[in-house]
């Protein structure tokens, strides 16, 4: 038997990799983890966490504005961006400490380093220039925003990760894309004052979500002031004086604006990796191509989280470490479904979904009964707040089973985790309706959905 230096090394110390190291080196194995940044990964560092706490803050701005409504006066409301940027960031390393004591509880040897496969079981530290062995190799080195290298003057423009650290906040920006960080930048520095912009290439917002949601999110979007330009790309950027942008669009329109953002994606980190040395098939994406096990083309390399560009979500890059140390550390072959995950946006109105959408549904042949209801919630009334809560249920026509769960509204992301609870156990319709309302809730018109709004014939086409 090859001696190696550890049984486990992990390249990649965010989400999916930190919680393989913990685990299976709490199972006994001889573990290292390699970091070239900080311990955190994207999630912690420049994605869900810091955006979740700007987040927080641009809803005071709406907060504030509804509060007259119920007899309160808040004319001093100032913002302050550079007191909410320094909190978040002394946050966010607060939390990658923690990440740290954990894994140096769990036995987890931390390397600060470039980490470069030389072969299937072979690492080079690119800094310290020392090569490790390891029978097993976890590739978890997530993803980075992506900018269009081909656009001039590209570079001019922010991506999500430099949106976090502004020296100060933009009176104007330009966002480029209409997915998750389009759509959740845009709500955060709208919220903020900031005048938004979004220039989408596609006809509708929020590709791949419901057509339903996609309708209500944009028509909110606009509503609220956010100018949404759809059917265009960003041509071009150029620099105008005092930090001004000049963004010409592919339909020739001219904007002005303090600040650019690219939100057009994001794309794995396998670039100069070492892969194709150790026999790692990538796909055109450069994702590490896994199987249901997240085992490479190579036997003793694996791989979870964004760099497989399955489901880019950080409790799925979870899921799929703890599968891959309960097949490999504790001999219990474990795969993580990737079906029926649900997901939310933090746009405005936010958005909760889970499972099929009515699209997908009939593409995949159901008949299907949907039940829809869009109202204004309670606090709106008196705020006298025009936003109002999209919910859809997508039910199989034949066997009443709710096949899918699709939320735009206030709240929505806390009420799909449980929703997502019944969608993942398959419960019907009528299971649904037969718990009782929660009164009153925004949530209860889950459960309240007498008459569908419509009901496909059951018999074959
Ligand atoms: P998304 O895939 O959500 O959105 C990318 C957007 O950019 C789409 O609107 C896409 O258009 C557009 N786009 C792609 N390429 C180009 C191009 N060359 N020119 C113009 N537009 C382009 O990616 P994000 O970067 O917003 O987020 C990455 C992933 O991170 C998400 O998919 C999600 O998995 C995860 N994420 C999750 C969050 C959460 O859970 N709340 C928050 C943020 C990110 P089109 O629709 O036509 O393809």
């Amino acid at each position: 038997m090859p001696q190696y230096d550890y049984d486990l090394i992990v390249i990649g110390a965010g989400s999916g990799g930190v919680r393989a190291a913990r685990l299976a080196s709490k199972s006994g194995a001889k573990v290292a983890i390699i970091e070239q940044v900080q311990v955190g990964g994207t999630c912690v560092l420049r994605g869900c966490v810091p955006k979740k706490f700007l987040v927080y803050a641009s809803e005071y701005s709406q907060a504030f504005r509804d509060a007259k409504g119920f007899g309160w006066t808040v004319d001093w409301a100032r913002f302050d961006w550079p007191t909410l940027r320094d909190t978040v960031q002394t946050e966010v390393n607060r939390l990658s400490g923690i990440y740290i004591k954990n894994l140096d509880a769990a036995g987890v040897r931390i390397i600060e380093d470039r980490a470069v496969l030389t072969d299937a079981h072979t690492i080079r530290l690119t800094r310290e220039g020392r090569y490790l062995s390891a029978e097993r190799i976890l590739v978890a080195t997530g993803g980075h925003t992506y900018r269009p290298e081909e656009t001039p003057g590209q570079e001019l423009g922010i991506t999500s990760t430099d949106a976090f650290l502004l020296d100060e906040l933009p009176a104007s920006i330009v966002i480029a894309g209409g997915g998750f960080i389009a759509l959740e930048f845009a709500n955060i520095f709208a919220n903020l004052g900031v005048e938004t912009t979004i220039v989408y290439r596609g006809e509708r917002l929020l590709r791949g979500f419901d057509h339903d949601v996609r309708m209500h999110v944009q028509a909110d979007y606009e509503r609220s002031g956010v100018k949404v330009i759809c059917g265009s790309t960003i041509s071009e950027i150029a620099a105008l004086s005092g930090n001004r942008k000049l963004v010409t669009l592919s339909n020739t329109m001219r904007l002005e604006a303090d600040q650019v953002m690219w939100a057009v994606g994001r794309t794995p980190n396998t670039h100069g990796l070492g892969l194709e040395a150790a026999g790692v098939k990538l796909s055109e994406r450069g994702a590490v191509i896994v199987d249901e096990y997240s085992r490479s083309s190579t036997p003793s390399i694996w791989a979870v989280g964004d760099v497989t560009d399955r489901i880019n979500l950080t409790p799925v890059a979870i899921r799929e470490a703890v599968a891959f140390v309960e097949t490999e550390f504790h001999q219990r072959p474990t795969k993580f479904e990737h079906k029926d995950v649900a997901s939310a946006v933090f746009s405005s109105p936010p958005v909760g979904a889970v499972g099929l959408s009515e699209q997908d549904a009939r593409m995949k042949g159901h008949k299907l009964k949907i039940f829809r209801t869009v109202f204004r919630p309670m606090k709106n009334i008196l705020a006298g707040n025009e936003q109002r809560v999209m919910m859809k249920l997508v039910v199989d026509a034949k066997t009443d089973c709710v096949l899918g769960v699709h939320i735009a509204g206030v709240d929505a992301p806390e009420m799909i985790q449980l929703a997502a609870i019944a969608v993942k156990a398959g419960l019907t319709k009528a299971q649904w309706d037969m718990t009782c309302a929660v009164h009153p809730t925004a949530a209860e018109e889950l459960v309240l959905m007498g008459e569908p709004v419509s009901h496909d014939n059951e018999a074959p086409a």
